[in-house]
């Protein structure tokens, strides 16, 4: 079937209106009518084929909420008007041990990512959520929990699940000092989710301006990183830092914030950049990076949520803006997540 999107088609063309063919439900797909996409950073970066190997014409985005209008006669999980989530990945190849232990973002063969990447066929290419509809196999669709606001659950298919996932993984736990670094669209969330997880939470931003929305966001402490002092004041000070930062920034700088066995963990993806080893050695320290967890912790994800009272702070625009959303989310000016209203694309 034919619908509509949004896609670019070279690295340097805005965003434009688009068709694309989706196919029909086969028996364990469900179609889902698109409510809301968010916009990711990894959304600029493929688009704009920083990452190389982007596939074009691409439709980005991966933070989709939607309700299920058709399914397939072997369907069991979904019914037609539930309200469900499509995150960072559409499939995988389902043996693999990432896969069998429900780490399937970690697949050997590779994922089915939303976007930019290829069905498990390895060459029908896949399109993302700035679309009005999207089929997906059942395995791979989320609960949105009842009473969560659509738009305030969709960054957390991807920005929430990221960050939650290496806070988990790595055990952040009450009485623990967390930074996060970057407060955009993975770092808010990032912080909701360790105040959450009883930790004691300061933001390292290079944005003074956003000290006051940080103390909103529930942050004990803030530190504007664009001075040295900054870093000789806060020297040793953490157990767990989350780096969120989409733009190449002086990784042993933020080493020296760590305590002793201290862990940082990447999930922002800039150009890569390089470290001193004797920032790791000499306070035996851990550089770990973390991609989107797999589907049976976005989901536990989405509950915790539900349950925390969490959700993205959120801008929401028709798709007609995405092209300044972009630009926008490029100078740090988002609170905190572009989402686009898909009603606009209809
Ligand atoms: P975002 O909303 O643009 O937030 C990034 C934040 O980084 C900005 O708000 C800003 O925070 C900080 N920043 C930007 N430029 C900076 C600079 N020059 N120096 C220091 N700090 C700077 O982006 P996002 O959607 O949260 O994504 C963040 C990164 O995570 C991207 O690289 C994205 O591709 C990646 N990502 C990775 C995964 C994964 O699987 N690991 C998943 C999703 C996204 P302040 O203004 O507070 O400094
Ligand atoms: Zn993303
Ligand atoms: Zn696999």
């Amino acid at each position: 079937m034919k619908i509509s999107a949004f896609a670019t088609r070279s690295p340097r063309s805005p965003l434009a209106p688009f068709s694309v063919e989706r196919r029909e439900p086969g028996p364990l797909d469900v179609l889902i009518e698109n409510l809301f996409c968010g916009v990711c950073h990894s959304d600029i970066h493929q688009a704009r084929d920083e990452w190389g190997g982007s596939i074009f014409p691409m439709v980005p985005g991966h933070e989709i909420v939607g309700k299920v209008i058709a399914v397939g006669d072997n369907v069991s999980k979904w019914k037609i008007g539930d309200v469900v989530g499509v995150g960072v990945i559409v499939d995988s190849c389902r043996v693999c041990p990432p896969c069998m232990s429900g780490e399937e973002v970690y697949c050997q063969k590779g994922p089915s990512y939303t976007y930019n990447s290829h069905e498990q066929d390895g060459k029908t290419p896949t399109f993302g959520g700035y679309s009005t509809h999207v089929t997906v196999n059942q395995d791979y669709v989320l609960r949105i929990p009842q009473g969560m606001q659509a738009e305030r659950a969709a960054p957390l298919m991807c920005a929430g699940i990221t960050t939650y996932s290496p806070l988990r993984h790595w055990t952040v736990r009450e009485a623990q000092s967390v930074a996060i670094v970057g407060l955009g669209g993975l770092g808010h969330l990032g912080l909701k989710f360790a105040k959450a997880m009883g930790a004691e939470v300061t933001v390292l931003s290079h944005s003074p301006s956003k000290q006051g929305d940080s103390e909103r966001l529930g942050a004990d402490d803030f530190v504007v990183t664009s001075s040295p002092e900054a870093f000789r004041a806060n020297h040793e000070r953490f157990d767990f830092i989350l780096d969120t930062v989409s733009a190449k920034h002086d990784y042993d700088s933020y080493l020296g914030l760590l305590k002793m066995d201290g862990t940082m963990a990447l999930v922002g993806i800039p150009v890569p950049g390089s470290i001193r080893p004797q920032s790791l050695i000499d306070r035996r320290r851990s550089l770990v990076g973390s991609s989107a967890g797999g589907i049976r912790e976005t989901q536990e994800m989405l509950d915790f949520s539900a349950k925390h009272g969490i959700g993205a702070d959120v801008e929401k625009i028709p798709i007609q803006k995405v092209n300044e959303a972009f630009e926008r989310t490029l100078r740090s000016d988002v609170k905190y997540r572009f989402v686009i209203d898909i009603s606009s694309l209809k």
